[in-house]
């Protein structure tokens, strides 16, 4: 099993490395449209669609722009349109995390005048999308109450790549017994580096302390 590793670390290497060259140029044209922009990551299911959805009504600049990314369907760029974002779609097939590539074609179909909040729905998956730098400014890990307080420590390169984590779902904990102090005894174990918000995307709790932070801390 030993040459497994090795392999694989070939094969991405020089992927990685184009991809680190498109995203400084991302980052550029991010800069240069007067951007924040956020890479939002999480498993599928945990509420990152849900979020943007109260970010897209309450953000104080509206609109806010969205670069969402999913295997199949555009459902949740129609769902971001109805609450008022401005949403591009990247179906990805098969690949199961958003490139720089990918996030500079979709870019280009957006029209970005009047907005100052770009953020990057990625691909409902913890591994792969941590390890491909978008262009953003800020990246934002997802975790529900509804998914055990061990998910840190099971995926701890997306965790330790992340300026702030977001618990979600905390209308639920009570009822799924989410051990709130286990939970960040871990994140604090892991991602010492990140920012924590706890909210419901669901009932709005908590969303303002988020909102507050992605005005400060990109501005
Ligand atoms: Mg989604
Ligand atoms: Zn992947």
């Amino acid at each position: 099993m030993a040459p497994l590793p090795r392999r694989r670390l070939e094969l991405h290497h020089p992927l990685l490395r184009r991809n680190e060259s498109q995203a400084g140029q991302n980052r550029d044209h991010f800069h240069r449209h007067g951007l924040r922009t956020i890479n939002l990551l999480s498993a599928p299911g945990s509420g990152k669609t849900a979020l943007l959805e109260q970010l897209a009504h309450r953000w104080p600049r509206p609109p806010i722009g969205v670069i969402v990314g999913d295997l199949a369907t555009d459902n949740d760029a129609r769902r971001l349109q109805r609450a008022g974002a401005r949403a591009v779609q990247i179906r990805t097939g098969d690949l199961c995390h958003l490139d720089a590539a990918l996030v500079d074609q979709a870019f280009s179909q957006l029209d970005c005048s009047g907005i100052d909040l770009l953020v990057i729905e990625n691909v409902g998956n913890l591994v792969c999308p941590a390890a491909f730098d978008l262009g953003e400014q800020r990246r934002i890990a997802l975790l529900s109450v509804t998914e055990g307080e061990d998910k840190p420590l099971k995926y701890p390169a997306l965790f330790k790549s992340a300026d702030a984590v977001v618990i979600n779902k905390i209308d639920l904990a009570e009822a799924v017994g989410f051990d709130r102090c286990i939970a960040i005894a871990n994140l604090s174990a892991i991602a010492p580096q990140a920012t924590l918000f706890e909210l419901s995307a669901h009932t709005g709790k908590g969303l303002d302390v988020l909102i507050r932070w992605l005005d400060a801390k990109a501005a």
